[in-house]
Parts: C-alpha cells; structure tokens; sequence
C-alpha cells in the first residue's frame, strides 16, 4: 500500500512574496514525485461543503475580497484556490490519501479569524472541517500542525462525533490552545521541546480518546514543528515517522491534510517518513 497523494498545479498560482508560498508545496510535490507517489488532481469543493462550515456573510466576502489581514491577504481569486484546497481535503478523505494543497486551513472558523483571535494565519477556508462535515461521520481529528488550530476548534466544540486533538507549541501564535475544553483536547508544548517530550504527550493524548469510536482519523498534517521552522518543537524526519506509526497503529481508515510547514524540500521529506510510518503500521 502506497498513500496517494492529492495536488493540483493550480495551487502554485498565487501568492509567491508570502512566506505560506508556492515554493514549499512545489518543492515538497517534487521530492515526493521522486519518491514515485502516485498522484490524483482534486476538483474544487462544491460552495454547499463549505457552507457546511464557514457562515454564508464570510464566504462572500471571501469571493468579493473584502477580506484581509495582515497574515492572510486578499489576493485575487482567492476564494477559487480556497475551494480548489478544500477539495482536495475532500478527495484526500476520499481514497484516504494525503492532500498537498495550499492554501491551508485550521485557523479558519466559522467566520473566519476563530475564537477572538485578530488574523486567519495564512488559512481561508478549513479544509479539514469540510472534509469531515463532508463525511458526517464520527472523526477523531489529530492537528500535528506547531500551530494550535483556533479553527477547528471553534467549528468542532462540543460536536458529539468529532474529537479534537491538538499537539502545538505554547505560548505561540494564535494564542489559543493552552487548555483542552469538551471534545477539544490541546496539549501545548514549549519551543523546542524535542522528539521524546513530543511523542511522550502524543502517546498521552491517544491514551485519552476512545478509538473504538471513530469510523475516520483526519490529520492536520503540518510540518512547522521541524526543527528550526516557524513553530519548532525540534522535530526531525525520524519524528514524522514515529508520529506515523502511532497514526497506523490506530488501524482507522485516515486522511492527511497539508497545514503548515515553510521549508520547502523538507516538507517533502517529512511528508514521505510520516506516510512511511503510517503504512508500515496500518492494516491494508
Ligand atoms: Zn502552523
């Protein structure tokens, strides 16, 4: 078994000043296509998936670009890529794949910036939640991004068939995140923590949900905990890998969404250990 991997070209189109730029998916995409990943284009995510999440005001300020903040600009067609990313969620849940897409999406909420917090981090619409409103089933959803996701924590309080489990570093952007409240389990971790301190609290927070229960684990795939990148907890590759193999051992059907992760190749390379380590443990 050899996850496949959702990308479209089209996300590469916009946005090349920022730092959430096209060079670390296109970068990522390459070393993985060198890997001889398999990989399936998305259609974009029908309006009715994202209206499932986000309030109907926001999404059209969404498409009008009446919507900006510093972190998260208003670039043109914006909407078109957001939707284009979100299906590729779609897709990724889908074939249970991995979806490399941009732009990414835990920090949005239901009206976009989540839960008090001032910007939408680089995050337009949530892919993950579409995702998994999509499914309408039982989901435990696991957020490995270094950012806590304020989004998805605010679309998925107190919903009866979701867990929400978050491992972020803390204090950090956004803020959020630094207790667990309900179905949100958050586990706030200092800079730099490193791998042991890591995979200790991950080990943790599996300890606590109730697997048994879930029909789909989703994860919010992010790399920025490597070490070195913007919310680094001192991760390396062999990290990815551990945190894959206890998502394989899960033995649900699972799906991976691109969140964070700024360095380029490196991504690509996390991206391969943690799906290595996830099929080496996963029922096929
Ligand atoms: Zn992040």
């Amino acid at each position: 078994m050899k996850t496949k991997i959702v990308f479209s070209e089209k996300c590469l189109n916009y946005g090349g000043w920022h730092i959430e730029g096209p060079q670390r998916v296109k970068m990522a995409h390459e070393f993985l296509e060198e890997q001889k990943y398999e990989f399936l284009e998305p259609t974009p995510a029908a309006e009715e998936d994202v209206l499932r999440v986000h309030d109907a005001d926001y999404v059209w300020k969404l498409k009008k670009g009446l919507v900006e903040d510093p972190d998260t600009p208003a670039y043109e067609n914006i909407y078109e890529y957001a939707r284009l990313s979100a299906g590729g969620a779609l897709l990724a849940a889908e074939v249970n794949g991995f979806s490399l897409m941009r732009p990414p999406g835990h920090h949005a909420g239901h009206g976009g910036a989540a839960l008090g917090v001032s910007t939408r981090g680089f995050c337009y619409v949530n892919n993950v939640a579409v995702a998994v409103k999509a499914l309408g089933k039982a989901a435990l959803i696991l957020d490995v991004d270094g950012h806590h996701g304020n989004g998805s924590q605010e679309i998925f309080l107190g919903d009866e068939r979701v867990v929400y489990v978050s491992l972020h570093r803390f204090p950090h952007y956004p803020g959020t995140g630094g207790f667990s409240e309900g179905n949100c389990l958050n586990f706030p971790l200092p800079a730099d923590c490193g791998e042991r301190r890591y995979l200790e609290a991950l080990d943790e927070a599996l300890g606590m949900v109730n697997v048994g229960r879930f029909e789909v684990v989703a994860v919010s795939a992010g790399f920025d905990t490597h070490l070195g990148d913007l919310a680094s907890l001192g991760l390396t590759e062999n990290s990815y890998r551990e945190v894959g193999r206890r998502i394989g051992l899960l033995r649900k059907p699972t799906f991976f969404v691109l969140e964070g992760g700024y360095m380029g190749e490196q991504n690509g390379r996390d991206i391969d250990q943690l799906l290595k380590g996830y099929e080496e443990k996963a029922v096929v």
